[in-house]
């Protein structure tokens, strides 16, 4: 599946270019359909699936067919987010999708001066991303007026419960117009969301990706005891058996280069991906792997973070990482839409440590394997 048989539009097509993604996440396979039609969505996804391009970019192909010029202009999609972190994120987002577009965003929250966040709505803009009680406040103060919002998204509709912004969100709801399309996000879905989104929703199209941390079960996971210097060997011979496709992790740039390096001059034919690496160089490591002209891909978490590989057969924990959540969304990377996978993790005494936080945080033991000789 491409973005192209998504029918999205030119414009959007060129910035996701150059974002480099080459194809939709599942959450976007589903997603960017039905909100393009104008339903209701109901998503359920975690955050590093890529839901956010999975609502922001219907909601800019919407708005772009209108076309606003000017200062004229109104809030047209109104994004609520619980955090200031998650705020600033979406907009950057819709900055980067929107690109090729007049469309204008911009992002309130609160903790900040309010005086250039006020500003910026005078000069109008069509897309607004806020956190609850910021947004609250500055219609209060007549600086915002939600009146001709088509599109409202709520993002993270479980956090913002968890975070107590029900009653904001409820005094925020009659405000909005009645004829509006809802696209409502959750990475979890009890009982108090379920009615929540009942609230609001109008006859809605249920989305669901399977969550990164729940793809463990299907995941052998492997535990090597090995020390730092004898890690690259121990790489070596287990790539030198057959694998289709092999996600490296390493916690820094420098060691994917060298891990890279020594790989190379055993024949195995790899590259690294990191921030160090141009755009073009990055893109082209991913297209050799995905068409399986290489096997193995070296990457650090960043670098790894928008990577969106099917059918990845194994990944590595070269090196262990800081901390064990990280540990559960580099395993996800395989095994993903209910296909096996296998981790590997090498373990030196110092990194022992992590190791202990990452079986408590998944609730089971990694298989030590012994290392024949
Ligand atoms: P999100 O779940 O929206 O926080 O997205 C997680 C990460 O995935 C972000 O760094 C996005 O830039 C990246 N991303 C989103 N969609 C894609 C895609 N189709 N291909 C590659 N990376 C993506």
């Amino acid at each position: 599946m491409t973005f192209k048989e998504l029918d999205i539009s030119d414009p959007i097509l060129k910035a996701l270019v150059k974002k480099a993604y080459s194809s939709p996440t599942p959450v976007q396979e589903q997603a960017i359909p039905i909100a393009l039609k104008g339903h209701d969505l109901l998503g359920i996804a975690q955050t590093g699936t890529g839901k956010t391009a999975a609502f922001a970019i219907p909601v800019i192909q919407q708005l772009n067919r209108i076309q606003p010029k000017g200062t004229e202009r109104n809030i047209q999609a109104l994004v609520l987010t619980p955090t200031r972190e998650l705020a600033i994120q979406i907009d950057d987002c819709f900055r980067d999708y929107s690109r090729y577009t007049n469309l204008r965003h911009t992002v309130i929250f609160g903790g900040v001066n309010q005086k250039p966040q006020v500003d910026t709505l005078k000069r109008g803009v069509d897309i607004l991303i806020a956190t609850p009680g910021r947004l609250l406040d500055l219609i209060n103060q007549k600086h915002i007026r939600l009146n001709s919002v088509k599109h409202f998204i709520l993002d993270e509709a479980d956090r913002m419960l968890d975070m107590g912004f029900i009653h904001d969100i409820k005094r925020l709801l009659p405000m909005l117009p009645k004829q509006k399309q809802t696209l409502f996000f959750s990475a979890t879905m009890p009982q108090s969301i379920a009615s929540l989104s009942k609230s609001i929703l109008n006859k809605p199209v249920r989305v669901e990706v399977t969550p990164e941390s729940s793809v463990v079960d299907t995941i052998e996971q492997k535990l090597y005891f090995v020390e730092k210097p004898q890690k690259s060997q121990l790489l070596v011979r287990i790539l030198q058996k057959k694998r289709r496709s092999v996600l490296v992790f390493s916690r820094t740039k420098h060691g994917a280069d060298k891990i890279a390096r020594i790989l190379n001059k055993q024949g195995i034919g790899c590259e690294a991906i990191h921030g160090n690496k141009t755009q073009g160089a990055r893109q082209r490591a991913l297209t050799d792997f995905k068409s399986g002209k290489t096997h193995v891909i070296i990457a650090t978490d960043i670098a790894a973070r928008g990577i969106d590989i099917a059918n990845l057969e194994m990944v590595i924990n070269y090196d262990l990482p800081d901390v064990a959540e990280t540990y559960v969304h580099r395993i996800g990377r395989t095994g993903r839409a209910g296909n096996g996978g296998t981790a590997l993790t090498f373990c030196s005494q110092e990194e022992y440590a992590v190791v202990k936080d990452i079986q408590k945080l998944i609730g089971k033991k990694l298989n030590a394997v012994a290392i024949s000789a």
